[in-house]
């Protein structure tokens, strides 16, 4: 199977309009008289015109539809609130596809191909950002947005640098170039850039020893680096870099646990709900790529309460999303994954599955993360050192025989039948396992096809479609925008 390749991108405004159904959205005024909503989507009337003046693209990185589905019966059990996400869909308020997100060597993608494939509309080889196996440069999507007079910003829980956010604004043939990604942000003069990764900014951690920090200061924005600053950015016009942690912000449940991390660091929804109030000042209006991309982190190192706990604080920063765009009727939201990764699921354990619920319920004890707890646990840690940071970290005792196999792994000395398993990580999800109900298939991205839900202008498309190829989003975007003619 090959992608076409290109120097530019890939698929043109007439490959597109045959392909679906986003032709109607510009046939004529047919469709597009009614003010507020056709067939539940909203449209912006006032001008004719069903074009997205805003597009929102939330994306939880690595998120398996298991992770959606017990981020919801969390939240539903403990908060006694349904996920708007879910929500979205039991009230028919969002379109619900599927997306085929292979990469252009694997049926299996990373984030740099998955999030290029959206960011240019290309398929490119894992690992690469916006620049093609024959060395083609892709221009990325926020770059174009620019250019067409619209706000553009980037929010993640990641570095502000890593895949995600970069395959919407960077080209670099390796994912890991990421003090170069940081040069290009500066360079590409986008309006927000929040997240982590202070270190690719900081002439003391850079290789070049370039400060960064002082050059965007330079050129006019705000620079903040903890949470009482961001917030006393509100209400400005200027430009701002926000990176409040030297690499990936903190898991959700370990930032509700320490009250450092509480005081310096925004969550992702008021990180998202800043940029939106900066991006929508712009009368263009705007791109925001908004990125819960921790989820994809837990889910690599199965780490039950990182995963839930992470996807929920991604739901909040949907829900301010989705507040946006409903009052207003003129922003395009889309919410995906990039892929799934782990495929967890809560296991139906005991007699007639009674038992899962209260052991599902276990989880809203925890008060750290197994990467908490393993950060502090090596080949040298005793039996009781391993129970008693584990009981700290989420009051359950677990057996002897258990915090030995442990300390096997620990030791690099236990050996799972499916090898990958026999790390520290998967070895005490496994263990956990045992009183929380949840199970994984492994540690590494998976195949699946992935939930998009879509709402606003331009969602008729993927309504009518259904099932979507990764790089139709690109079209889709820049159709929705009317921002085609700045693509090359
Ligand atoms: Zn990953």
């Amino acid at each position: 199977m090959s992608d076409k390749k290109s120097t530019k991108n890939g698929f043109n405004r007439r490959d597109f309009l045959k392909a679906g159904a986003l032709s109607s959205l510009f046939a004529g005024p047919a469709i597009l008289t009614g003010c507020g909503t056709t067939d539940g989507v909203a449209t912006n009337g006032s001008n004719g015109s069903s074009k997205a003046k805003n597009i929102i693209f939330l994306v939880s990185d690595g998120m398996s539809t298991g992770t959606l589905s017990m981020a919801d019966h969390m939240m539903q059990r403990q908060y006694n609130k349904e996920s708007t996400w879910m929500k979205l869909y039991r009230e028919n308020r969002a379109h619900r596809s599927l997306m085929d997100m292979a990469s252009l060597d694997s049926i299996v993608t990373d984030s740099a191909a998955a999030a290029a494939s959206w960011g240019c509309g290309n398929r490119l080889n894992n690992g690469s950002l916006n620049i093609g196996p024959n060395e083609e440069e892709f221009r990325p999507v926020l770059p174009i947005f620019r250019d067409a007079g619209k706000a553009t910003g980037l929010v993640t829980t990641t570095e502000v640098t890593h895949a995600t956010p970069a395959g919407f604004s960077a080209n670099v043939p390796q994912r890991g170039m990421q003090d170069e990604i940081a040069e290009q942000y500066y360079e590409r003069d986008f309006d927000v850039i929040l997240g982590g990764g202070y270190r690719h900014f900081d002439p003391d951690e850079r290789e070049d020893g370039r400060d960064l920090f002082a050059d965007f200061e330079a050129k006019g924005y705000q620079v903040v680096r903890s949470k009482g600053q961001l917030m006393n950015y509100r209400g400005s016009d200027d430009k701002v870099l926000g990176t409040f942690y030297r690499g990936h912000v903190p898991y959700t449940t370990d930032h509700m646990s320490i009250d450092e991390y509480k005081e310096d660091i925004p969550t992702l929804a008021e990180m998202t709900e800043v940029a939106l109030e900066r991006l929508s000042g712009n009368d263009q209006g705007f791109l925001l790529q908004v990125e819960g991309g921790r989820v994809d982190h837990a889910a690599h190192g199965n780490d039950v309460a990182g995963l839930i706990y992470d996807q929920i604080a991604f739901d909040e920063a949907i829900a301010k999303c989705v507040a946006f765009a409903e009052e207003r009727g003129d922003t395009l939201v889309v919410i995906t994954t990039d892929h799934g990764n782990a495929n967890p699921g809560l296991n139906g354990i005991g007699g007639g599955y009674r038992d899962s619920n209260d052991m599902f319920d276990r989880i809203q004890q925890f008060k750290h993360t197994n990467s908490w707890i393993l950060s502090e646990l090596n080949e040298d840690s005793s039996h009781s050192d391993i129970k008693d940071r584990i009981y700290y970290a989420t009051e359950i005792d677990i057996k002897d025989k258990e915090a030995e196999a442990l300390l096997k792994s620990l030791k690099g000395d236990y050996e799972a039948l499916y090898r990958a398993r026999s790390r520290p990580s998967a070895v005490i999800s496994y263990i956990l396992a045992n009183y929380v109900a949840v199970n994984w298939i492994g540690s590494m991205h998976t195949s699946d096809y992935v939930e998009l839900a879509s709402l606003g202008p331009g969602s008729e498309y993927l309504k009518e479609k259904g099932f979507v190829k990764n790089t139709e989003m690109f079209d889709l975007m820049v159709e929705t925008a009317g921002v085609r003619d700045y693509v090359s």
